[in-house]
Order: structure tokens, then C-alpha cells, then sequence
């Protein structure tokens, strides 16, 4: 059986894989990138139909492309594949689709990895994970499936006319699960939202995108998550051109709020009593930006129009000043629920050490402790910047030049005399 050899094998062909080619190729270093389906698949085929990129055009990109749209417009998701479709083909970027990576396991006495792939077997002395970052649905096990209701998360949703009539309970209020909502609610389903902690910076303010915030209150380069809110989403959208997400709007338009699904017992879904301090610790965080803005405006001499209507606030909904505790499914018409819960990963595929007791990766900047296995794209591998299109670019960088200082050590060959022993 003959065995391919590449130096570096990057898995996956997302943003992230791709970014990897383009730095593994102006660092010199022979890769080869496979990709179980197509590239950008998940942009694809694991999102819904009417989602828009989260940020503009003009910065969730990498930086050697433009989108063919508007620059402030937000990109639709298939615009997204087809621009990562486009950058790989302008680089160059040696991509076999079609092809999954099933096992990587170390090479004995000697440096780097069997890799068994579905057409054949690899040796690479590098592997990058760029399996992504949103993996594998995560949907809590509170409602069992004897409940006779229809669950899905929300990467299965595609769009209203799919669902199940009736009402819709969605579970999660990150961007999926608010968009989602708020998309039910004007195709006139009954919507209920269960609402736990999250951040929701404004869309813009004073004229400026809160990408362009971020940036400048170096915000996207934290390192790392505050301590405690390792798990709060963050609760953005570019629909419709980009509005600022806010609750108690949803709650004035018709939607329910509901605090934190927590049980389930006969045929009623239970929520903690969290809705109104979710919802304030929202409100904190979005006052809380407009403040730094103000701050940054003043002391670089920014002549940027005031925007005082920006703290404006509806008052608390009858949802949130009388909360629903307990919800039956059947009384309130629930055809379906969705679950905006997240996502997990599985590295279980590499036969290494890599992950910790929890599954999670190992690593420093994605620099696994395993010598030769890289990881790219997943949350915080370097900063907040790290899962979004132009933040893996930044990442991957860093990665492929870790690869070509180690190649680099590998070539070298002593050139100094041998140690002789002393007389
Ligand atoms: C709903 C949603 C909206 C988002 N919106 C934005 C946004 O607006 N802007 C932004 O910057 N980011 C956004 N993100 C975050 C991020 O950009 C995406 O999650 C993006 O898909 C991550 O890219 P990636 O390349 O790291 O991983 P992925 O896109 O997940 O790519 C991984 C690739 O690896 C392949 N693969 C997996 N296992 C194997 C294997 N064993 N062998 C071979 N191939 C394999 C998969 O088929 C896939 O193509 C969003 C995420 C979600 C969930």
C-alpha cells in the first residue's frame, strides 16, 4: 500500500483551514487540506436559511478579499461560502474535498502521524484541527422524548414554513435563538423565548457599528472571557439591515419571555425565576458600552454625532413583572421547540492526549503540548476575535509560523565537530 507524505495536513476546509493554507503557504511550509464535503459546508448546510453574517461586510472578511456587496451590508450566508469558495481558489489552496480524516494516530519511533482518511492512508508530521468551533448540537436533556413534542436544535432550523403548526418555544437567546424568535414572531407564529445571561452590545452608536467599538476599545483582543461569564452569549444580528437586539422589543412585539428553561414534569416545562436580572445584566452591558464609547469618543477629540435615545428603555413587559414559571405545552399550543443552546467538539478522532477530562483541547494559542497537533478556530484560542472570519486569519498566522519554527529545528544538521572527550 503506498502512503502519501505531506509535511502538514490541515483538517477542514472552513474559514478556518482555509486561513491555515494561505499562512502555511507564504511560510513555505507542503500542506494538504481535507474536507469531509465541501468547503464552507457549514455555512451551507448547518444554518438557516435567512441568516446574514453578524457583522458587516467590510469587516468579516479576510483582509486580501472584499465582498462583491456593500461594504456596511451583512453578508448572506451562502455570500459567505462563496467568498471563502472565492479566497481559496485565489490562493491557490491545495483542497481535496470529499474526503474525512478518521484517525490520527502518533508514528512510532519517529516524528508525526498515521493518518486514516476515507481515501487512503496519510503520514503528516504536522496535523491542524480545523474542525470548527460549533461542532456537535448541544441540547440539554430536560424534556424527554416521550413528551411527544417536536425538538430540533437550532442548526436543524431552516426557516417557519418548516416547522410543525403552532406555537414555538425557543430556548436560548445567544444570536441563534433570538433571531430565530424574532423571525417566528413576524411569520405570526406564538413565540415563547427563554432568555438566560447574555451580553447585547447596541448595533451601532453614534454612527459607528459596535464591530468598529470592539475594535477600538480593544475589546475583540481580550485574551480571555471575565472571570464567571465564561458562558454568557452574546446576543447580536444583522438582519434586516442590523438592529440592535433588545428584549423588551421582542416582548412589545409579541413575543414571550420566559427566564431560564430548567425542568420538565408532567407535560410542563418549569424556568427559573432569572428573566428580569438576565434581562437587566443585558440592559448593564449594552449601557455599559455606550458609556466606554463616550469615554473613547472624549478623549481622542472624536467628532461623532451624540445619540442620547440610544439609553432609551420600553418598560418591563407583563413578562417580566409577572413571570411564567411553569409553561404546559399542550395548554399553550407548542408544536415545537427549539433549542439556540450551543454546540460541543469532538477531537475524539485524534489518539493522542490532546483534550483535558473534560474533552476540552489542550493548548497555548493553539499549540498543543502534543508536539505536531495544532488547533485553529476554536473560541478564545487566542482572543474573543478568534471563532469570527477575520479573526482566525490572525490566529492561523501565528500557527503556521510555529509549524515553520519547528521545521525549521527539525532540518537543521549539526555542522559543529563532534564532543571529543576530555584527555
Ligand atoms: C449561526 C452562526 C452564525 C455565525 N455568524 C458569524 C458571523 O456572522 N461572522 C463570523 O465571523 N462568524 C460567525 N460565526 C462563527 C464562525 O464564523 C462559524 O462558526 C464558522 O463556520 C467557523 O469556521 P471554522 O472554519 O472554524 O469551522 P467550520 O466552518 O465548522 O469548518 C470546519 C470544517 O471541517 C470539516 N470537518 C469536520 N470534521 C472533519 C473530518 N474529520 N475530516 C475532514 N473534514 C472535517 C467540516 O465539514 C467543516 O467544513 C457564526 C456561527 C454560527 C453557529
Amino acid at each position: 500500500m503506498t502512503v502519501e507524505r505531506i509535511n502538514t495536513l490541515v483538517v477542514g476546509a472552513g474559514q478556518a483551514g482555509i486561513a491555515m493554507s494561505e499562512h502555511l503557504g507564504k511560510a513555505g511550509v507542503p500542506h494538504l487540506v481535507l474536507e469531509r464535503s465541501r468547503i464552507a459546508e457549514r455555512w451551507r448546510s448547518e444554518r438557516w436559511d435567512s441568516l446574514v453574517a453578524n457583522g458587516p461586510a467590510w469587516h468579516d472578511r479576510f483582509p486580501n478579499l472584499e465582498f462583491s456587496c456593500d461594504p456596511d451590508a451583512f453578508a448572506g450566508k451562502e455570500e459567505v461560502a462563496d467568498y471563502l469558495v472565492a479566497y481559496a481558489r485565489k490562493i491557490d489552496a491545495p483542497v481535496r474535498t470529499g474526503v474525512e480524516v478518521r484517525k490520527v494516530t502518533r508514528l512510532k519511533g519517529r516524528r508525526g502521524f498515521r493518518v486514516e482518511t476515507g481515501d487512503g492512508v496519510i503520514e503528516a508530521v504536522n496535523v491542524v484541527a480545523a474542525t470548527g468551533p460549533f461542532q456537535k448540537p448541544v441540547i440539554p436533556p430536560v424534556i424527554p422524548e416521550s413528551a411527544g413534542i417536536a425538538q430540533m436544535h437550532s442548526s436543524a432550523y431552516r426557516n417557519p414554513g418548516d416547522l410543525a403548526p403552532g406555537a414555538v418555544l425557543v430556548v436560548g437567546a445567544g444570536s441563534s435563538g433570538v433571531q430565530i424568535a424574532d423571525e417566528l414572531n413576524r411569520a405570526g407564529r406564538k413565540v415563547f423565548l427563554s432568555v438566560g445571561p447574555h451580553d447585547r452590545p447596541p448595533r451601532s452608536y453614534r454612527g459607528r457599528d459596535f464591530v468598529w467599538w470592539l475594535g477600538v476599545l480593544g475589546l475583540w483582543d481580550m485574551a480571555a472571557p471575565a472571570p464567571g461569564t465564561e458562558h454568557v452569549t452574546i446576543a447580536v444580528s444583522g438582519a434586516r439591515g442590523g438592529e440592535t437586539v433588545d428584549f423588551r422589543q421582542l416582548a412589545a412585539q409579541g413575543v414571550t419571555l420566559l427566564g431560564r428553561t430548567s425542568s420538565f414534569a408532567g407535560g410542563a416545562v418549569g424556568f427559573d425565576d432569572d428573566l428580569t436580572r438576565n434581562v437587566n445584566a443585558g440592559d448593564a452591558n449594552h449601557d455599559g458600552m455606550l458609556d466606554a464609547a463616550d469615554a473613547y469618543i472624549a478623549a481622542n477629540g472624536l467628532d461623532l454625532p451624540e445619540e442620547p435615545e440610544a439609553r432609551n428603555r420600553l418598560p418591563d413587559p407583563e413578562c417580566m413583572t409577572n413571570p411564567v414559571r411553569s409553561l404546559n405545552l399542550r395548554d399553550a399550543g407548542i408544536g415545537t421547540v427549539i433549542w439556540a443552546t450551543g454546540f460541543g467538539q469532538d477531537y475524539s478522532w485524534i489518539e493522542a492526549d490532546v483534550c483535558d477530562e473534560r474533552g476540552r483541547p489542550r493548548h497555548q494559542r493553539g499549540v498543543s503540548p502534543v508536539q505536531g497537533i495544532y488547533f485553529i478556530g476554536l473560541p478564545w484560542l487566542s482572543r474573543r476575535g478568534s471563532t469570527f472570519i477575520w479573526g482566525v486569519w490572525h490566529d492561523a498566522k501565528y500557527i503556521a509560523d510555529q509549524i515553520a519554527i519547528q521545521n525549521g529545528y527539525a532540518a537543521y544538521t549539526a555542522k559543529a565537530p563532534a564532543m571529543t572527550e576530555p584527555a
